[in-house]
């Protein structure tokens, strides 16, 4: 028999028809430059995609071109989110962080054909530009300031443009409609092409009250950057359920934030562990300074989540935190940890422990880990490499990353993230399979080392990294960064740790620091402490 439900094409632009039918008047707000809150609604913004669209087509953009952007969390920026996508081009946010001479080769890898820049990031451009394919680069500016030669200005080019509204009825929902860059810790940054169809099931994804849990009612503030996997699928979940935005713009420092938590009456917010812990100390300092109860749900996901922070939010602030595992190639979610029922009735202590695990696979998110020889059992002891399947998964990588050892001979893909995986499906990362520590030939998690040290009241920031060593060819070093006025000594934390792991486990050396090296999407840079503590333990 034949089906007759509808082909019903699952693509950006059929969210869009919905955000403006049912959702235009709600606000998306977004803080300038100049520091300064703009404030238009979801009616007006897609007005403005609209002649972007328009705009980008004039410009010869063709369906299935890659369309780049430099740009900080703002409401021009989302401009392009929906207006790329929508006239069958693909979003290409380069991550603005990351060294020139990468985002030279991603820029060329995806075959970026117009760029949309930031004015402030222009100096970051300029290093690139010549190694760049770009036809066209449109700056969004202060109108004012003038721009280098053969540059457009994004407002002018806008207000210049007729647009009619942007249906896509012709856009298929297997197409492309945004790409990203993996952060390449471990070698090249390697380009993941998502879907139309993709995204619109992700976005479904964030709206389940056991997803993200997305509503209506709610004002969504990613902090997460527009430029790391998509801010979380936010900028699409957002507008499918009708949830109102707000844009931080470049002041991501925890005074601000709390600024807009409060003026715009923020209720879900996201973003990394490093981000939090910074926000919970200016909290810690001054409780009373901020109103921030308007927020119901602080989404915290991309590294390990300490259970002090899942404690400090709750216990001295009243902010329930949930986390959430996931990757670029995933678009990004793939797990999420909230408590099951099952678990509701027991005592705070392993109500937290629940919680700072990763989580239980989103819907339509297939895992599995594979041990030495075998899959792992589903014990909570076992620990093998997570393995995910999807609708929103990659299937394989874009350009100069394609081939590689990622994907399974039976389609998985191989997260590198090594796992354990409890009976009812909720794994706990136990590290990154390079990030592991190999002490005789037993491994050391040095995430679990870290959400200890991070448990001790004098410290800020932890990470341990493995450290060749002339015995036990790796022992764990642990580099901290104390909160500002605290004290403490290796022996004070190496006593604390003792009280929660083994013997064998504890670093051999933790050394102080005043600030950990971080990535490009603010998690701790693992690769540059290795680097600069190889010789620690064979030298000495
Ligand atoms: P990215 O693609 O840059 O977002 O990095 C993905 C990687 O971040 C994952 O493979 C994990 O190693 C790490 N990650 C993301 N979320 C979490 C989490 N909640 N806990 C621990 N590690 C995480």
């Amino acid at each position: 028999m034949q089906a007759l439900s509808m082909d019903y094409q699952l693509i950006i632009p059929a969210i869009l028809r919905r955000t403006r039918l049912l959702h235009g008047d709600k606000p998306v707000s977004s803080r300038r430059p100049d520091g300064a809150v703009h404030r238009t609604t979801y009616a007006e913004l897609l007005r403005r995609a609209d002649r972007l669209g328009a705009a980008l087509r004039g410009l010869g953009v063709e369906p299935g071109d890659a369309v780049a952007t430099l740009c900080w969390n703002h409401d021009r920026h989302l401009e392009a989110y929906y207006a790329v996508p929508c006239i069958g081009a693909v979003l290409h946010t380069l991550n603005l962080r990351l060294h020139p001479d990468e985002l030279g080769f991603i820029a060329s890898d995806a075959g970026d054909r117009v760029l949309i820049v930031d004015a402030d990031l222009l100096p970051v451009l300029l290093q690139f530009r010549a190694k760049a394919p770009f036809q066209q680069i449109i700056v969004i500016g202060d109108g004012v300031t003038p721009l280098p030669p053969g540059m457009i200005d994004y407002d002018t080019l806008i207000d210049s443009t007729e647009g009619a509204e942007l249906h896509g009825e012709e856009i298929a929902e297997s197409s492309a409609a945004a790409m990203c860059y993996t952060s390449g810790t471990t070698g090249k940054p390697k380009g993941v092409v998502y879907s139309h169809r993709a995204l619109t099931l992700h976005s479904l994804v964030l709206g389940m009250t056991d997803g993200f849990g997305l509503r209506e009612s709610d004002v969504v503030l990613p902090v997460v950057p527009m430029f790391h996997a998509n801010a979380w699928g936010i900028p699409y979940g957002a507008a499918l359920v009708g949830a109102g935005l707000v844009l931080p713009g470049k002041q991501l420092d925890p005074r601000s934030l709390c600024q807009l938590f409060e003026t715009e009456r923020v209720t879900f917010t996201a973003g990394v562990p490093t981000i939090w812990i910074g926000l919970l100390q200016l909290l810690d300092a001054a409780p009373e300074k901020f109103d921030l109860s308007s927020i119901r749900q602080m989404l915290i996901g991309g590294a390990a989540v300490p259970e002090s922070l899942l404690r400090g939010f709750a216990e001295r602030h009243g902010i329930e935190v949930l986390q959430a595992w996931g990757m670029t190639e995933l678009a990004p979610v793939g797990t999420v940890a909230r408590l099951p029922a099952r678990l509701a009735g027991l005592p705070p202590d392993e109500r937290y422990r629940a919680r700072a695990r990763q989580g239980t696979p989103a819907p339509l998110i297939e895992i599995r880990a594979q041990g030495d020889a075998e899959l792992i059992a589903w014990d909570d002891q076992a620990v093998g490499e997570l393995q995910v399947r999807g609708p929103w998964v990659a299937s394989g990588y874009h350009g100069a990353g394609a081939g590689g050892s990622s994907f399974t001979a039976d389609g998985w893909f191989r997260t590198g993230d090594v796992v354990s995986i409890e009976p009812h499906g909720s794994i706990q990362i136990r590290d990154r399979a390079k990030d592991l520590v190999k002490s005789g030939g037993e491994w050391i998690s040095s995430v679990a080392l870290e959400n200890g040290l991070m448990g001790h009241p004098a410290v800020l920031e932890a990470a341990v990294i493995a450290v060749p060593h002339p015995r036990w060819q790796e022992r764990p070093l642990a580099a901290v960064v104390l909160r500002a006025g605290q004290q403490a000594t290796c022996a004070d934390l190496t006593a604390h740790l003792a009280t929660q792991f083994t013997k064998w486990w504890l670093p051999d050396a933790i050394v102080f620091l005043d600030v950990l090296p971080k990535t490009g999407t603010g998690k701790f840079l693992k690769t540059a402490l290795r680097d600069q503590f190889r010789g620690y333990y064979t030298s000495a």
